[in-house]
């Protein structure tokens, strides 16, 4: 069924069952991987809020969870490399174990960057968790990208925290461009 977002239409890509059923699965990965530890789960602001949500409710062993919030889009469908910080951590992560949580990674300039500067701060160890993923798009290698929820072509989302002109992010289902 086609959808129209401010002035673009839009059609389902990934369905809410879909992505119930691939947090779980990544939610128990996550649970097995970091069992000997309480890991520093950092959500990245604005767009991952409803994946983070959702999957810390599957992640079953003692976690923190603490934001961040980064812009580097703005209000348009075509990535840019200009970064704008708004939000730091407010824990330290000195010799923690933390894993970011995006939204996506698309060019994968953010999550280079997020990714520099927390391992600025000397982390036992740093990881990545996506819950989408355009690997045509992809421009640098990140090699911390451990946990994906679904590879999609290059193309534009929207929907389950992700925004066309800071629309749609309460949608449970996550839409593509059409047209
Ligand atoms: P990157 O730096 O990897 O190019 O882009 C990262 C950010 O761009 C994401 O966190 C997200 O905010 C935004 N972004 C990239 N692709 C899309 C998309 O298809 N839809 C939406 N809504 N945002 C996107
Ligand atoms: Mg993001
Ligand atoms: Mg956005």
């Amino acid at each position: 069924m086609k959808k129209q977002i401010a002035d673009l239409g839009f059609e389902v890509l990934i369905t809410a069952q879909q992505i119930e059923e691939r947090v779980k699965t990544i939610g128990a990965q996550i649970s097995e991987d970091f069992k000997d530890t309480v890991p520093v789960l950092v959500g990245v602001l604005n767009g991952s809020f409803l994946f983070i949500a959702d999957l810390i409710k599957q992640v079953s062993i003692p976690c923190e969870i603490n934001f961040t919030k980064l812009a580097s889009y703005y209000g348009g469908t075509t990535s840019t490399l200009k970064i704008r910080e708004d939000i730091d951590l407010t824990v330290d992560i000195k010799g923690r174990d933390v894993l970011i949580i995006e939204d996506i990674v698309d060019t994968g300039n953010t999550a280079h960057y997020l990714i520099e500067k927390l391992n600025l701060r000397e982390p036992a160890s740093l990881k990545l968790c996506s819950l989408l993923l355009k690997p045509a798009a992809l421009q640098k290698k990140i090699d911390e990208l451990k946990y994906v929820g679904f590879e999609i072509e290059n193309e534009f989302v929207v929907g389950y925290g992700l925004d066309y002109k800071e629309m749609g992010r309460n949608l449970s289902d996550i839409y593509k461009k059409v047209g």
